[in-house]
C-alpha cells in the first residue's frame, strides 16, 4: 500500500475503514494522482513478442481498474483473491460452470430469484443438478450424494424473509465430505459479515447492491483464498468473458470506499424502522435480524459484526395484498422499486414483484405472503424514514379498509 499507510507504525493490521479507503488504491507513480485513472485501452503494447510493456495484454484477461477493485474486495472479505464479473448472476454462472458434468449441488431454498432460475433452468443443461433445502443445517448431510456433491450454496440472510444460516455449522459438515461452500453475502456486505471467517470457501456478491451502493453499476464479485480455485476461476473469467467494464470497476471501487459508513447508517436506519414497525398496530410481524424477536438472533450475534442487522427488512401488513400495494404507493421517501443496497431507501411487494415467478404455495411455505413488504433502508435521516413508514402504514390500512367496505 502507498502513502499514508506506510507512515503508520506497521504493527497492527489495518481495520475495515482503512482498508476500504486504501486497499487496491495505489497513487499513480507517474503523475501522483491520488485516484487511479480509468484505463479504457483494450490492448497493451508489447516490446517484443510475448513481452508486454507492463502487466497487461488485453483487457478481458486483466485491466488495472479491475485489478484494483478485486484487490480491495479481497482485503475486505479476508480473502487472498477476488475476481470481478459483469453481474452477480454472471458470478454465479461462472462458479456453476466450474463444475464437471454430473456434479450435484445442495442449495438453501430461499435463494435470489435469478440464482434459482440459473440452478433450475440453466445448470441442468450442462449436467449439474441442484437440490434445495429449506433447513440446510438440519438436512445437508442427508442430501449429500457421496461422489457427486461438489458444492453447497448458502444465501444468508434469505430473501425476502431474512432467515439466517449458521455458516460454520454447514461448512464443518461440508468439509468432512470434501465439499466446498459458497455464500452469497450480498445482503450483508463485507462490512457486516465475512463468510470466509466462518469456514466458507467462496464468498460472492452482487456488487450492484451494497458494495457499489449507488444504484448505478451492475457487477458481481467472488472472493476466496484457495490457489486451485484461483487458477480455475481466473481461467473461466477470461474464457467465458463475462467481465465488467473499466468504468464500472472504477465506479464500484469508488462506492466501496464508503461501504462501512453506508452499512452502519443503513443498519441504524433499519433498526429504527424495524422497531417502529414492530410497535405498530397495523403490522402482523417484522423480519429483521437486528431485533431481539428474530428467531435466528443468536446466529446474527455470532456471525455479524457487532450483531448488526444490516439495512434489509420485511414485514407483513394488516389488510392483505391491497394494503401492501398501497403502503408502497404511499411512501414519500422510500421509492417503490426492485433492488436494494443503495443510498436511497426502496420498498417493494415480493409476491407481486421480485418473487412473482414462484408458485403461491411454495412462496407461502417460505413465508412470502401477499401482504409481505420488503424494505431496503438507505442512508437518509432515520427519523424521516420512520415518519414516512408510519404515515404510509396509516394511509395503506385506511385505504385497504375503505376498499373492502366500499366493495361489500
Ligand atoms: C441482485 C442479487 C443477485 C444477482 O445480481 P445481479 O448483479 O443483479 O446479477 C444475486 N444474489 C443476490 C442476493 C442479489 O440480491
Amino acid at each position: 500500500m502507498t502513502g499514508s499507510m506506510e507512515n503508520g507504525n506497521g504493527v497492527t493490521q489495518p481495520r475495515f475503514g482503512t482498508l476500504a479507503v486504501h486497499a487496491g488504491a495505489p497513487h499513480d507513480p507517474v503523475t501522483g494522482a491520488v485516484i487511479a485513472p480509468i484505463s479504457l485501452s483494450t490492448t497493451y503494447e508489447q516490446t517484443s513478442v510475448g513481452n508486454p510493456v507492463g502487466l497487461y495484454e488485453y483487457t478481458r484477461s486483466s485491466n488495472p481498474n479491475r485489478d484494483n477493485f478485486e484487490q480491495a474486495v479481497a482485503a475486505l472479505e479476508h480473502a487472498k483473491y477476488a475476481l470481478a464479473f459483469s453481474s452477480g448472476s454472471a458470478t454465479t454462472a461462472t462458479i456453476l460452470q466450474s463444475l464437471a458434468a454430473g456434479s450435484h449441488v445442495v442449495s438453501v431454498s430461499d435463494v435470489y430469484g435469478g440464482t434459482h432460475r440459473y440452478f433450475t433452468k440453466v445448470a441442468a443443461a450442462h449436467g449439474v443438478h441442484v437440490t434445495f433445502s429449506p433447513c440446510i443445517e438440519l438436512h445437508v448431510e442427508d442430501l449429500i450424494r457421496p461422489n457427486d456433491t461438489k458444492l453447497i450454496w448458502i444465501e444468508t440472510p434469505s430473501n425476502p424473509t431474512l432467515g439466517l444460516v449458521d455458516i460454520k455449522a454447514v461448512a464443518e459438515m461440508a468439509h468432512r465430505h470434501g465439499i466446498l461452500v459458497v455464500v452469497d453475502n450480498t445482503f450483508m456486505s463485507p462490512y457486516v459479515q465475512n463468510p470466509l471467517d466462518h469456514g466458507a470457501d467462496i464468498v460472492i456478491h452482487s456488487v450492484t447492491k451494497y458494495i457499489n451502493g449507488h444504484s448505478d453499476v451492475l457487477m458481481g464479485v467472488a472472493a476466496f483464498s484457495s490457489e486451485t480455485l484461483k487458477e480455475r476461476l481466473t481461467f473461466l473469467q477470461n474464457a467465458i468473458g463475462a467481465v465488467p467494464s473499466p468504468f464500472d470497476c472504477w465506479l464500484a471501487h469508488r462506492g466501496l470506499k464508503t461501504l462501512h459508513l453506508r452499512a452502519r447508517e443503513a443498519t441504524t436506519n433499519a433498526t429504527i424502522v424495524a422497531q417502529a414497525l414492530e410497535a405498530s398496530p397495523h403490522v402482523l410481524s417484522v423480519n429483521y435480524p437486528g431485533l431481539a424477536s428474530h428467531p435466528h438472533r443468536a446466529i446474527a450475534i455470532k456471525q455479524h459484526r457487532n450483531g448488526m442487522g444490516g439495512g434489509m427488512l420485511s414485514f407483513r401488513i394488516k389488510g392483505g395484498q391491497r394494503a401492501a400495494h398501497l403502503f408502497c404507493q404511499n411512501t414519500k421517501i422510500f421509492t417503490l422499486a426492485e433492488s436494494l443496497g443503495g443510498v436511497e431507501s426502496l420498498c417493494e411487494v415480493p409476491s407481486s414483484m421480485t418473487h412473482a415467478g414462484i408458485p403461491k404455495d411454495q412462496r407461502e411455505a417460505a413465508g412470502v405472503f401477499d401482504d409481505l413488504v420488503r424494505v431496503s433502508c438507505g442512508v437518509e435521516d432515520g427519523e424521516d424514514l420512520k415518519l414516512d413508514v408510519l404515515q404510509a402504514l396509516e394511509g395503506a390500512v385506511a385505504g385497504a379498509e375503505k376498499m373492502v367496505n366500499g366493495s361489500s
